[in-house]
Parts: C-alpha cells; structure tokens; sequence
C-alpha cells in the first residue's frame, strides 16, 4: 500500500485551498538536459517522466508546486465530454491516475468512483448522446440515463431530472496532494526543484535553446520546457513567439464532511460538487466565472470570439488591477531585472461570494441532508484555455529545443498524468503515446482549428 503523505497540507496563500507542500531539491543547478518551467500539473508530471527515464532535470517554480491551477481545481479525472481531439490523452490518463499511487508509492487520492451528469435540458441529452456516439467508437464506457436511471444513480436528490450520462471508469483525485506527491517521486529520481525561482527568459546559440536565465542565475540546458499555466503567454511574447491564452475567473469551496450522498463526482445544471477524501465535498458554479478585462484580452478577443459566444451567459465582465499586473498584462522586462513572474508569486484571485452563496443553496436544494453544511475554506482560480480548448503539447520549430505544454483550458488535472508522459516524448524523440497532432504548436501561428471550441 502506498505510503501515507509526510507533510501536512497547509494553505499556500490565506485564500487559497490547502495544498500538501513540498521542500526544495538541496542543490540549485547550473546545467540539466532539460529546465521545465512551472511546478504545476503540466511541469512537474514531464519532470517526473523525464527524470524516470534518467534525463537531468532542473524544475523552477516561480511561487510554490501547485501553488496555482493545479491546486485549485475540482479534481476531476474524466473522459466523459472530452473534446475527441483530447480523448486519446483522457483515455490514457485514466490508466496512468488507476496505477499511479502504486508506482509512485505515495498518494494522490485517486478514487475510480464514476461520474454522473444530471440535467433537466434535452439539448445537453442530445449533445451528450452525440458525444457518447463517438466517444463509444474510441471505446470509452459511457452511458446515457433515463429519469429514473438518473435519479437512481442520485440517492437523496431531492430535484427531478430529465436524464443524465454515467462514466464508470473515470474518477476524481485531490488536488491538494496529486502533484506534490509527483514533485516528490521526480525528486526522488535526481530532479531538482526549485521554488520561488521564477524563469526570466531562454537563451539560444546558433537559434537552439542553449539556457534559461532564472532569478537565481542562469541553468545551462538543451530543452526547455514552458508549462506556465495562465503565464505561458506572457513568456512566450517576451520572446516574439504568439500563444493565444485567455482565463476566466472560476470560484470553488469545500465543506468539512457531511453524510455521503455520492462518493464520486455529480455534475448538475450550475452546481458541480465531489466527495473528498476526508469526507467533505469540492464544489463549482459550472460554466458561472468572471472575464476580467485585459490588454492582451482585447488584442486576442477576435481568436476567442466562438467561445465567448458559447459561454457568455455565465460571463460577468470585470476591470481591476489584473489589466496592468496579470498574466495578459503588456510588461516588459529584462533578464537582468525583476521580471513580472517575480511580482505575483502565487495568482490568488479572490473567491465571488455571490458564487458561494449561489453553490451552497443550489446544493442543499437538491440535497436536503446536506442542510447543515457551511463553506469551510473557499478560492478563486484562473483557468486558462486556447481559443480551440484544447492544450499546446508540442515542440517549436522555430526554436529547436522549445517544448511547451500548455493551455489546457479547465481539463489539466484529470489528463495530467498522460500530458506528462506526451510531452517527455516529444523532448526525448521517444515514440509518442498518443496522436501528438492536435496538440501542435503551428495552431497558434497559421490558425488551424483556432475559433472551433470542442466540449468547453
Ligand atoms: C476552479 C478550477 C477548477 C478546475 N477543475 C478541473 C477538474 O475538475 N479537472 C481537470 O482536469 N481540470 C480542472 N481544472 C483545470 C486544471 O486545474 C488545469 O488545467 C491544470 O491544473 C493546469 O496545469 P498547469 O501546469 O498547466 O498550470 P498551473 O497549475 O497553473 O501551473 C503553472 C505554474 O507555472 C508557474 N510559472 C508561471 N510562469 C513561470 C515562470 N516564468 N517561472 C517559473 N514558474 C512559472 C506558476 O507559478 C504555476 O505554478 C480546473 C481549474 C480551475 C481553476
């Protein structure tokens, strides 16, 4: 049996949800094969592959792992309503997250307990039974539900249903230890992690990366790989290269335990809620989130215009201070000074407590015994996505050495594990795992496929 986590979680920041957290490597590099640039989900599971296959691997996060996306999400492990140019990866995923705490000895608090959407609009019946149509030729185990079906899948669900769809195999995972305990198995194959080290720019010679300049000093290297969440964009400016990213502001809580009424995961029209580990429950407003204003937002908006469109109803727009200090802010800097990724450490965006207020009464109007449960800690978190919703997992061919992994627009965590394992490919030339295609990078640039969102 795996090995129970060593430290206590605690929360990085006084808004945000508790993470597990992680020490420094003792020895801060000169040189590695491969500098990955970001402790989240995307950098430290390419850590780990890379540094389980024996490439020297320096990791440098700007704030602390998991500090942002990746331990603010809902932890669910789904293939259910992937994009079908994502499924692959899903599928494979799920594999990796069913042997993973085995492998790693540790754990991350994958449960395979199924998913259950439930809905009272015929147009999300037939948009999932077109969905499970295909996603059943990629063999993945979906089914569609009657009312009754539905409602028997849902024990103590006060609401009355139209249907819903069941995906048995996928799961949910805690976003508090998943990818500090990946952190600590790359570790323990000889990567090196650095915290507050934030990445300021790459160096090329005879145009192949050849460094990254950090704030601590420079790590010789012939890889790079950028997994900066919400700040790939901003990184990849600095260096005239475009990448289309906007975020959206989601709100989320959880509660102390309370009685089980699920022990996996429930999706229903605006409230999306999952059993944790310590017997409480994660939940979301579903497609309820804020676009704060920006200038790269403006300068982008007409990429992202089909997908604005299909959310807009749950959009409310903001400006604050995020359109001169966020991640699609207009900065400039230099190597040799601080560099914006120095400035915010950790994006905290704070939590709508209209939303909580909203997320609690919509879950104990549809489940009566859970009158009693309050919001035990709540947070904001940006998610990141590209204007086709589906991620960067890719190679540059413009800069020889350039890999990114990116923009995985609200899906990261449960494909995690397998975008780990595709991007390690593509860096060692090893035979990729999945269908790299869709992923390319050339989307950003000649426009393939941009402004056709999947499933969102
Ligand atoms: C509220 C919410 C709910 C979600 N629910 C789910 C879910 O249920 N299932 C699912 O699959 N996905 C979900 N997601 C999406 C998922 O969390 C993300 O897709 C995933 O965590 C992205 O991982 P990442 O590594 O790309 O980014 P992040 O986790 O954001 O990590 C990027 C890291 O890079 C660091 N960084 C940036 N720039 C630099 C630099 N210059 N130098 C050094 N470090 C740098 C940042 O500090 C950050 O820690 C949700 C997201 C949110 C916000």
């Amino acid at each position: 049996m795996p090995r129970a986590p060593a430290a206590v979680s605690e929360p990085l920041t006084p808004m945000s949800p508790p993470v597990r957290r992680i020490a420094d490597s003792p020895r801060f590099p000169q040189t590695a094969d491969v500098v990955v640039l970001g402790g989240g989900f995307a950098g430290v599971a390419a850590a780990y592959e890379l540094a389980k296959r024996g490439a020297s691997i320096a990791l440098v996060e700007k704030g602390l792992i998991a500090g942002e996306q990746s331990s603010r999400n809902w932890g669910w492990c789904r293939q259910q309503n992937r994009d079908p140019r994502e499924l692959p990866l899903a599928q494979l995923a799920v594999r990796i997250w069913g042997g993973i705490d085995e492998e790693i000895g540790d754990q991350t608090g994958f449960r395979r307990t199924g998913l259950v959407y439930a809905t009272s609009r015929a147009s999300d019946l037939a948009t999932w039974e077109r969905w499970g149509r295909i996603a059943r030729e990629f063999g993945v185990d979906t089914r569609m539900l009657t009312a009754s079906e539905t409602a028997a899948l849902l024990p103590g669900n006060s609401r009355s249903w139209l249907g819903g769809v069941h995906s048995p195999t996928d799961g949910r995972a805690e976003p508090e230890l998943a990818v500090p305990a990946l952190a600590k198995a790359a570790q323990k194959h000889g990567a090196a992690i650095a915290q507050n080290c934030a990445a300021r720019e790459f160096e090329t010679t005879g145009g192949r990366i050849s460094g990254v300049i950090t704030e601590r000093g420079p790590i010789r290297c012939s890889a790079l790989l950028v997994a900066g969440g919400a700040w790939t964009g901003m990184f990849l400016r600095h260096h005239g290269l475009r990448f289309l990213q906007a975020s959206v502001k989601s709100t989320s809580f959880f509660t102390l335990a309370a009685p089980a009424v699920t022990e996996g995961g429930v999706s229903m029209e605006d409230v999306t809620f999952r059993r944790r580990l310590d017997g409480g429950y994660t939940v979301g407003l579903s497609g309820l989130g804020q676009l704060q204003l920006s200038p790269y937002g403006i300068l982008q908006a007409k990429a992202f215009w089909e997908t604005f469109k299909v959310r807009r109803k749950g959009l409310s727009v903001s400006l604050g201070r995020q359109f001169f200090d966020g991640p699609e802010a207009l900065r400039r800097w230099r190597a040799d000074g601080l560099s914006p990724f120095e400035q915010i450490r950790i994006l905290d965006p704070a939590p709508d407590r209209r939303l909580i207020e909203r997320g609690i009464a919509g879950l104990i109007a549809a489940y009566p015994a859970l009158a009693s449960v309050r919001p035990a800690a709540s947070w904001g978190g940006m998610v990141d996505s590209t204007p086709d919703a589906i991620p960067v997992i890719a190679g540059v061919a413009a800069v020889p050495g350039l890999f990114i992994s990116s923009g995985f627009s609200g899906h990261g965590f449960g494909v995690g594990p397998a975008a780990g394992r595709l991007a390690a490919d593509l860096i060692r030339g090893d035979k990729p795992c999945v269908d790299p295609t869709p992923f390319r990078y050339d989307r950003m640039t000649d426009g393939t496929d941009l402004g056709k969102p999947g499933m969102l």
